[in-house]
């Protein structure tokens, strides 16, 4: 009898497609160590193999580099990464301030590296600048965040401090991340720009355009 195919679900990385979707596991092949020269596992040993999956909504194919271990219990997976399609960066929208958006571009890129060091460190930086354009003042970033309690959000407050202390860890304690973890960190701020700067100016422009309306209702006799 043949093996049931393995499925997973995940957003499709294909931006014509995008959707959350079943993923078809199509091919697995070992590509270090070479094959041919260490065909068996050994305790202790680093592998890296290449999966082929089949997004089941768009029928395309998304190329992952996964890497493991081989420990006492079996295989352990360390760390994964899509290689096609080409992932595209994260990037704020253009109403965001321009400092703060080429910190956060720099740790985008940084995000593909693991184990995330820089990436921690970059996003870290991103918030000091987005509280320093907030007008906080204070030396340390701890004192930045708690300087802007009262004018922003308590949630956001929370979350500026949560990307403070990811950066602190990753950095400083060597405390090792997920790559879910890190994106979490890059969607929060990808929040906080949007409620901080993103979704004003749209307003603004929505008020400008009505103004105009209003200007050009007033012309016309
Ligand atoms: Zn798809």
């Amino acid at each position: 009898m043949a093996s049931s195919p393995i499925i997973k679900a995940r957003i499709c990385p294909h931006s014509e497609c995008g959707v959350g979707s079943g993923m078809t596991l199509r091919s697995d092949r070992r590509i270090h160590p070479d094959f041919q020269t260490s065909p068996s596992f050994l305790l202790g040993n680093a592998y890296i193999h290449e999966e082929a999956w089949q997004c089941h909504m768009c029928k395309r194919t998304i190329l992952e580099l996964v890497g493991w271990t081989y420990g006492e219990n079996g295989p352990e997976e360390c760390w994964r990464r899509t290689v096609w399609p080409d992932p595209v960066p994260r990037t704020l929208g253009s109403d965001v301030p321009e400092r703060i958006r080429n910190l956060f571009v720099e740790a985008a890129h940084a995000e593909r590296v693991p184990p995330y060091r820089l990436a921690g460190a970059g996003y870290r930086a991103t918030i000091e600048e987005i509280c320093k354009d907030q007008g906080a003042t204070a030396r340390t970033l701890m004192a930045k965040i708690d300087e802007l309690k009262g004018r922003l959000p308590d949630k956001l407050i929370d979350d500026l401090h949560e990307v403070r202390m990811v950066g602190n860890d990753t950095l400083h304690q060597g405390i090792a991340y997920s790559a879910d973890e890190i994106a979490d960190v890059a969607e929060m701020i990808e929040e906080m720009a949007l409620v901080l700067y993103v979704q004003p100016a749209e307003r603004q422009r929505k008020a400008q355009a009505r103004q105009q309306r209003r200007d050009e209702a007033r012309k016309t006799p």
